[in-house]
């Protein structure tokens, strides 16, 4: 798709992603970083994320693998972790081909590793479930599996994992839990590396910085809990944002947008923007959504249509067209956005649509 005229677009800062990245190492300078580029990183641009930081994030992470494939097409080189592991042999020897390392996580994987018919052993990552109950092999499997793949012809270095269902939540001792039960069965096995933490695990639990620390949300620049500062100084890496497209002055009473849902307390003064849901800009949002504009926060003001929102900017003087607002980044954190919208930064980011072209600086 073209985008040459629009100028409603997603800054990505890469000097913010490598500075994040660096300030990670600085804080937990005995871990290696997998940095998790699924979902086109969170929105950011797979291919970006990954050539910036090349050098800094030793390895990448995809949720699957033509996520990986995409990202070798294009040139990238860093070894690559598939978070949901292979489906069959042919993904295992297209691993071996593109230098992938499956995470082995259920009893039907280990078979399909130790049976395969490999042109040369494979690192793995070998995933226990201490107690989030989607993916990974319980206690004994994984010991067995540990044993089995440890001497296994297929099988070359081994990273042990697990990962935490509700790091971010500090007052729990969920994480805690699961910890222990990591350890347990780690015991035994002092040799093997071991990763366990995303942001919020490295972040809140210094016992989870082990030697492979796998974050996404925090390289992007957002701490893991909207309530809780991340440990070190991070800078947003996306902003979003769009031009005002037209103004207009309405009395009290006059209502604005579909379902005339927002209506005027007062006479008031409606600047319309050029992105909708159509973009990935929540359609959930409420009235009262904060979007940044010419210095202050206004209010969203009426739903949110396919390709325009509509703000409240009464309170704002000397707003001109082509005037350009910010959705979320920098100087309005997508956590503010997400809260307005009943939802997590994480989805806001991973559902920007393609129609936004993506500004790298
Ligand atoms: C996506 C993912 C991560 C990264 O999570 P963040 O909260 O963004 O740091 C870590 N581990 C696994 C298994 C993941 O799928």
């Amino acid at each position: 798709m073209t985008t040459a005229f629009r100028r409603t677009r997603a800054i990505i800062d890469t000097q913010a992603l490598r500075h994040n990245c660096q300030q990670l190492h600085a804080f937990a300078p005995q871990s290696q970083i997998l940095a998790t580029v699924k979902a086109d990183a969170y929105g950011h641009g797979a291919y970006t994320v990954a050539d910036t930081l090349y050098g800094c994030a030793e390895q990448l992470g995809v949720a699957f693998i033509d996520e990986a494939l995409d990202l070798r097409q294009q040139g990238i080189q860093q070894p690559i972790v598939l978070l949901d592991g292979c489906f069959s042999e042919t993904e295992l020897q297209l691993c071996c081909e593109h230098h992938f390392i499956p995470v082995v996580h259920s009893p039907q994987q280990v078979s399909a590793l130790l049976a395969a018919n490999l042109p040369q052993p494979l690192p793995v990552w070998l995933k226990l479930d201490s107690g989030m109950h989607r993916l990974g092999l319980d206690a004994a499997a994984f010991s067995a599996a540990l044993n089995d793949l440890k001497a296994h012809r297929n099988v070359k270095e081994i990273v042990a994992m697990t990962h935490f269902a509700a790091a971010d939540d500090t007052a729990s001792n969920y994480t805690q839990t699961q910890l222990e039960a990591f350890d347990a069965v780690m015991a035994k096995h002092a040799e093997i590396p071991c990763s366990v933490a995303n942001s919020a695990g490295l972040a809140y639990w210094p016992k989870a910085r082990r030697a492979w620390l796998r974050s996404g949300l925090l390289l992007y620049g957002v701490s893991p809990n909207p309530h809780l500062a991340a440990p070190f100084a991070l800078v947003p890496a996306m902003s979003l944002t769009a031009p005002v497209i037209a103004i207009r002055d309405i009395p009290a009473g006059a209502c604005v947008g579909y379902g005339a849902r927002w209506q005027a307390q007062r006479p008031s003064r409606i600047a319309t923007l050029a992105i909708g849901y159509g973009d990935g800009y929540p359609r959930h949002a409420r009235d009262g959504t904060p979007v940044f504009l010419n210095g202050q926060v206004v209010p969203l003001a009426g739903r949110v249509s396919m390709d325009m929102i509509t703000l409240d900017i009464t309170d704002l003087d000397a707003v001109e067209i082509g005037d350009e607002a910010e959705l979320w980044g920098k100087a309005l954190s997508v956590h503010k956005v997400a809260e307005a919208c009943d939802t997590i930064a994480y989805e806001l980011l991973t559902r920007l649509s393609q129609r936004v072209p993506r500004e790298v600086i």
